[in-house]
């Protein structure tokens, strides 16, 4: 079945809303109540328009909505207009509803009918229905807010629902088909009940509803005093009882008046609390053959009637100030008719009948429970729903009713239709207290951890600061060491290269130093042999020496005998003296040649001397030449060796150098990640000590 859209007739100041939820508890059906948002909302669609929202509401977050702005604008205007009166006005305006009359007109509104008269005619049209149709009972509707509930929530009790209009409707059709002169007219309901509205849009009767709650807004707002207007009565004939319709009860009194008795066939009830259960129970027991149900039901919305309707303002008025007026009223009334009459209504009946036609003030009503689009949770989803909840044993199903719905499967079912969240549970907001507790300590502790990593981080922070500074200094050095590294091991392999050129050298040296020894030695050993030929020659020149020194003496012989001999021995003086010459020039060229010869052996001996000294140096360098032979090839070794190793020390700096590279972008994401850890340990520092500052309202009541 299609939705219906029905006309709001409340107004939330959403500024004013402080989600106390009393409306929802006041709601007589609740899930026109959307509390899954900020605020409380509502769904006009499903709203019945009983009005208790506004009454429960001590934030003025909800208010009325009506026609009284759009009435005085058209009456402004000059639009043709005449009022229906409801009989609450006499409560609302005691002692002054003929004066209000008096106002209007003075603003143009033509003529004024009093509701009463309408309420008489719709008691007929009930007890007409029952006499005609015998029906298993009738349920009364007045109030349009029963009528709108029964539509919505109940649509099997509309067969039960009295197919006549309210005293409202009867009014306005009396008018229209009895006084002709105003049936163009617009109609302006002076009314207590803001659901008239839903009344006047499903029949197409009555164009303004204005309350009477506004109205007195208005005349206050105004500065305007009743008490200066003059009185205007109402056209047509007096009503009598029904003047009371406005009370509970009132509806009984005006039948008990036309059929004595039926009192006792009818329910009187009123009031949320009761009214709607027990419209529930009815329709729970519609199928129960043997249940007798009263053939009248006699119900309204409000507790006090519509003297305390939704539109009076005066719900929390004491009923006896509300009533005292009406009272009085139906006093003066019945006293008028009595008097007509001489106690006999026949003739006040006739009039009325008069004014009573078959089939005009019928009524039939809209099925409109297709705005009513609510999931039933199963059993499964029931328990899935009191989990989010926080509901996990039946304990917690506190039925408490500080949600609205008076039970948690109600609160359950509005949450699986998204009309509420777990959040405005009472037992949900104990139970994430109690965690916030639990949290806060652990949150406690939390920060202490924090504070304490916070410190550790700062640490590590400047660790890897000065890590920075070394990674830096070390790359350099790196860099450095690999360059001067690099310069070394070309050095040694230059070293090394020339070395072994040397070592060629260092050999023929060692080759031209064993040569030299072996020379030197020949060297020695020829001139020991020329020392000794000297030494031989000295030697024979020692003997020619002698020999010529005997010649010598011997020609000095000889020349003594040859001058002994005269001239015969003149020839051999001759002769003894050349040999003595010649001895003498022998002797004198052996002691020259002595002396030469000493000369040359002192010359040899020294020569000799200065060989063996010669070789023996040359033996010592030789051997010196041997040990740096020796130190050579060992460096050269050693050389070798490095030069070997130096090709793993460039691997190796070129790896230490990629390693250094590595640990530089290293570090610099290790700073990036520190200094991201740094400011998240700084969040949630922040979040912890947010988390541990008590919100207002409990940090005051601690
Ligand atoms: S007027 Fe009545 S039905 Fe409508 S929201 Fe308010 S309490 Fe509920
Ligand atoms: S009664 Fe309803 S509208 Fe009023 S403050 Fe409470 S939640 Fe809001
Ligand atoms: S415990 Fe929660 S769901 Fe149950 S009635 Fe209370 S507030 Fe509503």
């Amino acid at each position: 079945m299609a939705k219906i859209p029905l006309t709001p007739v409340i107004r939330i100041d959403e500024q004013k809303c402080v989600n106390c939820y009393a409306c929802i508890t006041g709601c007589p059906v609740k899930f026109c109540m959307d509390a899954s948002k900020e605020k409380v909302l509502i769904d006009p669609d499903l709203c019945i328009g009983c009005g208790n929202c506004i009454s429960v509401c001590h934030h003025e977050a909800r208010h009325l909505v009506d026609d009284t702005a759009s009435f005085f604008s058209d009456l402004k205007r000059g639009d043709k207009i005449v009022a229906v009166v409801a009989p609450a006005v006499a409560s609302v305006f005691p002692g002054q509803h003929l004066k209000l009359n008096g106002y209007l007109k003075s603003l143009g509104v033509e003529a004024f009918f009093d509701v009463s008269l309408g309420a008489e005619l719709t008691v007929i049209s009930y007890l007409n229905y029952i006499k005609a149709k015998n029906p298993r009972m009738v349920i009364a509707q007045p109030c349009p807010a029963i009528v709108s509930y029964i539509e919505i929530y109940h649509p099997e009790l509309i067969p039960y629902l009295a197919p006549a209009d309210s005293p409202m409707l009867h009014t306005i059709k009396m008018i229209r088909e009895y006084f002709p002169q105003y049936r163009d007219y617009k109609i302006v309901v002076i009314s207590p009940c803001i659901a008239k509205r839903r009344e006047f849009d499903e029949t197409g009767l009555g164009e303004y509803n204005v309350t009477m709650f506004a109205l007195k807004k208005y005349l206050k707002d105004q500065n305007i005093d009743l008490s200066s207007k003059p009185e205007v009565a109402y056209t047509g004939i007096l009503a009598e009882r029904a003047v009371q319709f406005s009370s509970p009860g009132g509806l009984l009194d005006t039948a008990e008046r036309f059929v004595p008795g039926i009192r006792r066939n009818t329910r009187k009830i009123e009031g949320l609390p009761n009214i709607y259960p027990y419209l529930t129970e009815i329709a729970e027991l519609l199928n129960e053959k043997d249940v007798e149900f009263p053939l009248l039901i006699d119900c309204l919305n409000c507790e006090k009637g519509c003297n305390g309707g939704s539109g009076t303002g005066n719900h929390s008025v004491p009923l006896d100030k509300l009533e005292g007026p009406i009272r009085k009223r139906s006093e003066e009334h019945e006293k008028q008719i009595a008097s007509q009459k001489k106690k006999n209504y026949e003739k006040y009946h006739e009039q009325l009948n008069r004014l009573w036609k078959r089939g005009l003030y019928d009524r039939s009503y809209r099925n409109l429970s297709g705005n009513l689009v609510l999931k039933h949770p199963s059993d499964t989803e029931l328990t899935e729903i009191y989990r989010k909840m926080k509901k996990y044993d039946k304990s917690h199903l506190y039925d408490c009713g500080a949600c609205g719905y008076g039970s948690c499967k109600g609160m359950a079912t509005a949450i699986f239709n998204c009309i509420n969240k777990p959040e405005n549970c009472a037992h949900y907001t104990l139970a994430v207290l109690k965690e916030k507790k639990d949290t806060e300590e652990l949150n406690r502790a939390l920060h202490e951890h924090i504070g304490y990593a916070s410190n550790i981080l700062e640490g590590i922070n400047s660790l890897v600061d000065e890590l920075h500074t070394v990674i830096d200094l070390q790359a350099e050095a790196v860099e450095r060491s690999s360059s001067i590294t690099g310069q070394m091991i070309t050095a040694i392999k230059d070293t090394s290269k020339a070395s072994i050129e040397k070592q060629e050298d260092i050999k023929e040296l060692i080759e031209n130093a064993s040569q030299s020894q072996e020379s030197m030695r020949e060297t020695i050993q020829s001139v020991e042999g020329i020392s000794q030929s000297v030494g031989g020659i000295a030697q024979a020149i020692k003997i020619i020496s002698a020999i010529a020194a005997n010649t010598n003496l011997l020609s000095m012989n000889a020349a003594i005998e040859a001058a002994h001999a005269g001239e015969a021995g003149r020839g051999f003086a001759v002769v003894s003296g050349e040999i003595r010459r010649l001895s003498e020039s022998t002797r004198e060229n052996s002691q020259n040649i002595s002396k030469t010869l000493k000369n040359i052996i002192n010359g040899i001996s020294v020569t000799s001397k200065q060989s063996g000294d010669t070789n023996g140096r040359i033996t010592e360098m030789s051997k010196e030449i041997n040990g740096i032979a020796e130190t050579m090839t060992n460096l050269i070794n050693t050389l070798s060796e490095l030069s070997t190793g130096s090709d793993e020390i460039t691997a190796a700096l070129k790896n230490l150098r990629n390693q250094s590279n590595v640990m530089k972008t290293n570090y610099a994401e290790i700073l990036t990640k520190t200094n991201q850890l740094h400011s998240a340990m700084l969040e949630l520092t922040d979040l912890s000590e947010h988390n541990q500052t008590p919100p207002a309202i409990l940090a005051a009541a601690q």
